[in-house]
């Protein structure tokens, strides 16, 4: 069946649905695209900030890269601190291939940007338009949407892709679980304007005793504080006088996976599927890698081998995000002397440092066989 025949529906226009939008845009197809909001994330929520060096090759056919390299900033640098002293430095420059292991930007900048290129292919997602249900027909599935005016419209595709993040419709409907588990503590976020431009290529790792900040630059003028601890704006140490604090938040941490990414033609990415700490920054960009082998896999005609395909991808992912979270949130006084005594070694062996850039540029999960020289 030629590509602009199959009619696809994607639920949800965040960072995933996007992205399966434009990369089966690109190959002809015209998936209609849908989501209960009113537009993307908020430019002053920067929520998923990091772009690893997998998902910028990944978007360099749609030359989505070019323009997040246009905005974004290189984070050049990963640093452990404590007690002001610095334990380790890594330089993500230093991995193959031409992008270096992290960018920082906004995730409300990337999705716009998302939706610009998809523009340019006259798909338009529909705002305010809710996913109700998914029929229990998976191979032909029927699917009520409720639209802005508050009508009710059912229609059958021939793909469904649930992109609606974590806590799915689609996926609830085609009666897939979502087991895991919720970590104990909350993570506080706080995202600070200072009133000139700061030194914004590293980002640091503050270990305390017990708790830690990691700091993470979001623009020029821009720092995003993560920690463990309710009152830690007390320890920050800011490198310039503060303009305005742009954005807070705080999360519980879960990590969830669903056992299976698809069942019929209904297919699931990235938040709908798996979700974890955003140690590593890998959540975005993880969505962003399963909707483009969704669409090369659907363009292909082998969209049945999605869930064997992308299923160690999302194993190695939650594996590492734990090890990292387990690492930074230590609450033991004995273990935290210990790692702090040991981070030093542990990023001079080559072998840690190496492996740890492979998973902080997305390098840890399959190469997309569809970009030459990918890696
Ligand atoms: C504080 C924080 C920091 C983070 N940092 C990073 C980071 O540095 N790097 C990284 O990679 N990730 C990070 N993440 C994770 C990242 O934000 C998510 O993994 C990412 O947004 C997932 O994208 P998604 O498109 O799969 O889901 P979502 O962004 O949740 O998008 C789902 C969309 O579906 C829509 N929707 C939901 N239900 C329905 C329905 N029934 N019908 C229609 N539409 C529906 C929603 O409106 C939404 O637009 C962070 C997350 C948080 C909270």
């Amino acid at each position: 069946m030629a590509p602009g025949h199959r009619r696809i529906l994607v639920a949800g226009a965040g960072a995933t649905g996007l992205t399966a939008a434009l990369e089966l845009a690109r190959r002809g197809f015209r998936p209609r695209i849908i989501d209960n909001g009113e537009g993307t994330v908020p430019l002053l929520e920067s929520r998923a900030l990091g772009i690893n060096a997998r998902t910028l090759a990944l978007l360099a056919p749609s030359r989505v890269t070019d323009a997040i390299l246009q905005e974004a900033q290189q984070l050049a640098q990963f640093r452990v601190v404590a007690k002001r002293r610095r334990l380790a430095v890594l330089d993500t420059t230093k991995v193959p291939g031409p992008y270096g292991a992290l960018h920082a930007l906004a995730q409300g900048h990337t999705e716009r940007l998302l939706l610009g290129k998809l523009s340019d292919y006259e798909v338009v997602p529909e705002w305010h338009t809710t996913v109700e249900t998914v029929s229990e027909d998976l191979l032909k599935p029927q699917v009520t949407l409720r639209k802005p005016d508050g009508s009710v419209e059912t229609a059958e595709f021939d793909i469904v892709i649930g992109a609606d993040g974590a806590h799915s419709t689609v996926r609830k409907s085609i009666g897939v679980a979502f087991p895991g588990e919720a970590l104990e503590s909350s993570f506080y976020l706080a995202d600070f304007r200072y009133t000139r431009e700061i030194d914004s290529h590293f980002v640091e790792m503050i270990l305390l005793d017990p708790g830690m900040i990691g700091r993470v630059p979001v623009e020029r003028d821009v720092v995003r504080y993560i920690s463990t601890l309710p009152d830690f704006e007390s320890s920050i140490d800011h490198p310039a006088p503060i303009a305005e604090q742009t954005w807070a938040t705080s999360f519980r941490i879960h990590f969830r996976h669903v056992e299976t990414m698809s069942k019929g033609n209904v297919f699931l990415a990235g938040d709908a599927a798996h979700i974890h700490s955003p140690a590593g920054a890998r959540g975005m960009n993880l969505g962003i890698e399963d909707a483009c082998w969704l669409a090369w896999l659907i363009a292909e005609g082998r969209e049945a081998d999605y869930t064997q395909l992308r299923m160690p991808a999302v194993l190695t992912v939650l594996k590492q995000t734990r090890q990292l979270t387990a690492l930074f949130t230590m609450s033991n006084p004995l273990a935290i002397k210990l790692r702090n005594l040991a981070i030093p070694t542990l990023f001079r062996l080559p072998a840690f440092s190496h492996r740890l850039l492979r998973g902080v540029s997305g390098y840890d999960t399959p190469a997309p066989p569809w970009i030459d020289g990918a890696l």
